[in-house]
């Protein structure tokens, strides 16, 4: 009686592992979301547009990106806010963005900016750095390859180039691809 008892326990137990073991793997494969890198300048803020326009105005000032509030008041990228709000919603995403080491300033206009335009949460979730092959992810969104790009251990959607020309055709693109 007792040898029979402790057998039923024992396949109780096996039976509980083996169920908390499927919810983890149900987990894993359903739930978890994709993690996806986005890039700001060229790809959701029009630094180019910016640059040119200071330029123009005081062609004197050969790197006008070193100027106060460059960072702070570029314009959004046509869909860039209306596309990440929604790829929000699919993927684990980030922003992943090289500041310019040279003005200081463009970390602080930078976090303000993605304050302003994507809210706190996403100020919470910016990540600045020099070299983007350093992080770990699924994709990256960018529109230049001097920063690591091309070494990023995941895909690299190059944005503006090939299929990926604006923000619609990324975001029908990663749309699909999560469905
Ligand atoms: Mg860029």
């Amino acid at each position: 009686m007792v040898d029979l008892i402790e057998e039923k326990d024992i396949t109780k137990v096996k039976v509980v592992k083996l169920f908390v073991s499927l919810c983890n793997n149900l987990d894993i494969t359903i739930m978890k979301k994709k993690r996806l890198y986005v890039d700001m300048d060229g790809v959701l803020c029009n630094f180019r547009g910016a640059f040119d326009n200071y330029r123009k105005e005081t062609p004197e000032q050969k790197y006008p990106q070193s100027k106060w509030g460059f960072f702070l008041k570029l314009e959004p990228i046509p869909g860039a806010i209306e596309s990440f709000n929604l790829l929000k919603e699919h993927y684990d995403i980030w922003i992943l963005t090289r500041p310019s080491f040279r003005n200081v300033n463009s970390y602080t206009e930078k976090a303000q900016w993605v304050w302003d335009y994507l809210g706190f949460d996403i100020v919470e979730k910016t990540i600045m750095c020099g070299d983007k092959s350093l992080l770990k992810g699924d994709i990256l969104i960018d529109d230049d390859d001097k920063a690591g790009q091309p070494d990023f251990e995941g895909q690299w959607i190059h944005f503006g180039k090939g299929d990926f020309k604006d923000w619609k055709k990324v975001t029908d693109y990663l749309i699909k691809k999560d469905s």
